[in-house]
């Protein structure tokens, strides 16, 4: 166990994750690399700047898709700055964001982007929508998404909704590294996490946070050591 400072960094045949930051309503920011394919998850505030330092403009050009467990801007914070680089770039491959069905947060910025910018964009943006937890495939990585259990709080600072939220589980060569996003203690996280090679697991829970919304230390540990590694992340400051 593992609390680290960050960056976090874990690399395993040619297959790594680097973690720039996750502290819980800051930022979150992650690059998965496998081979020479890069893939962002949870762009949150920073993003930009940390991937400019450690990829530099061409491979960030070259970024196919971006993984949003959860709308919160602590997660997405940073996908406005990164699709406004790429525009002033030049990227010319596509970009897919996928994201959890009902995350209109992604769509209010995508939609936003594309009436800013739309007549001059000279890559095409791709919604992907996940609705169901079927796994697919993108470049040479295998991506599971399954369903998470977090809340937010509407206005009167009591009452808390489920908002849509998924983890992902991704694999290259037989590595498998899984990230439950924000979420309290689940089941579905607890499969996807057992004998994983990695898991990131979240624990953002604090005395005055409610249960359904993060899980304390001792339980993303005892989800933690089912898998072969882990990181604990999201742990408040
Ligand atoms: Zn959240």
């Amino acid at each position: 166990m593992t609390i680290h400072k960050y960056p976090i960094n874990w690399e395993r045949d040619n297959y790594s994750i680097k973690i720039f930051c996750s502290i819980p309503n800051i930022a979150t920011g992650i690059l998965l690399t496998a081979g020479t394919n890069y893939f962002v998850v949870d762009p949150g505030d920073g993003i930009l700047r940390d991937l400019n330092k450690e990829i530099g403009t061409k491979k960030i050009l070259s970024i196919n898709d971006l993984f949003i467990t959860h709308g919160h801007h602590d997660h997405v914070g940073g996908v406005w700055a990164l699709l406004t680089y790429m525009r002033v770039m030049n990227k010319k491959t596509p970009l897919t964001i996928y994201y959890p069905k009902g995350c209109i947060e992604i769509e209010s910025i995508y939609h936003a982007f594309q009436k800013v910018y739309g007549k001059t964009l000279p890559y095409k943006i791709n919604l992907k929508v996940i609705d169901h937890v079927n796994t697919f495939k993108s470049k040479n990585v295998t991506i599971h998404p399954f369903p998470v259990i977090h809340k937010e709080y509407l206005h009167d600072g009591i009452t808390t909704r489920q908002v849509p939220a998924l983890g992902y589980k991704f694999i290259f060569n037989k590595v498998k590294i899984c990230y439950g996003g924000d979420t309290a203690y689940c089941t579905d996280l607890v499969k996807m996490a057992k004998n994983s090679d990695l898991a990131i697991i979240e624990a953002g829970h604090d005395d005055e946070t409610p249960d359904g919304m993060h899980m304390s230390i001792s339980e993303a540990k005892s989800i933690g050591r089912s898998a072969k590694e882990y990181f604990l992340v999201h742990v408040p400051e």
